[in-house]
């Protein structure tokens, strides 16, 4: 019997505070990406393929601005995404529990309050309501927000792909480490091309 496969995108917190040089947060260099970024998001939506853009939405007085410097606080310019990555129609998903809608939008934005995408209550629930099957990963940083989605969505049995050239990190030995663990865990390594295809 043939696989039924129901990909989806997830585009990891490609927002303005780490991605450009005026950013809260910024990855020197991750602005290079938003073509890439963008390019992704569109195919997407243009096969049909469910995209989920995850977004870090802090109040001001997040818990993780014990670590980390402010970034990504709700109402500001930093939290919003690069509009070459946002498509036409969204949800945004909020990180309290909610009654999942049916969802037709190309782009559901599924925010959080922590690394971790999984923090968000409603993210295991969408998954299986949306049946998803494959799950092809990008965005920033790689060995922190897309580690918690890579690593994450393989345990919960599914097929992952990294995107390598669309993805950006502070620290290289992080990174690197971060890609041998997800490839140790059945993770497969992908190249941009290959998920435009
Ligand atoms: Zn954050």
């Amino acid at each position: 019997m043939p696989t039924v496969s129901n990909p989806c995108y997830f585009d990891i917190d490609t927002q303005v505070d780490f991605l450009f040089p005026a950013g809260a947060l910024y990855a020197p260099g991750a602005e290079r990406l938003i073509p890439t970024l963008a390019a992704l998001n569109h195919h997407a939506a243009a096969h049909g393929y469910r995209l989920i853009s995850t977004t870090c939405a802090h109040p001001e007085t997040a818990e993780e601005f014990k670590v980390w410097p402010p970034h990504c606080i709700v109402g500001t310019v930093g939290q919003t995404k690069p509009a070459a990555t946002l498509l036409h129609s969204r949800l945004t998903i909020p990180c309290t529990p909610i009654p999942l809608p049916e969802i037709t939008a190309q782009q559901i934005i599924l925010e959080k309050n922590e690394l971790d995408l999984f923090t968000n209550p409603n993210l295991l629930p969408l998954l299986n309501k949306l049946d998803i099957t494959d799950c092809t990963v990008y965005g920033v940083l790689t060995e922190y927000c897309v580690k918690h989605a890579a690593m994450g969505l393989l345990a919960t049995g599914r097929r992952v792909r990294l995107v390598t050239d669309a993805i950006h990190h502070l620290n290289s030995q992080a990174a690197e480490a971060m890609l041998a663990a997800f490839k140790a865990q059945g993770g497969e390594l992908i190249s941009a091309a290959i998920a435009l295809d």
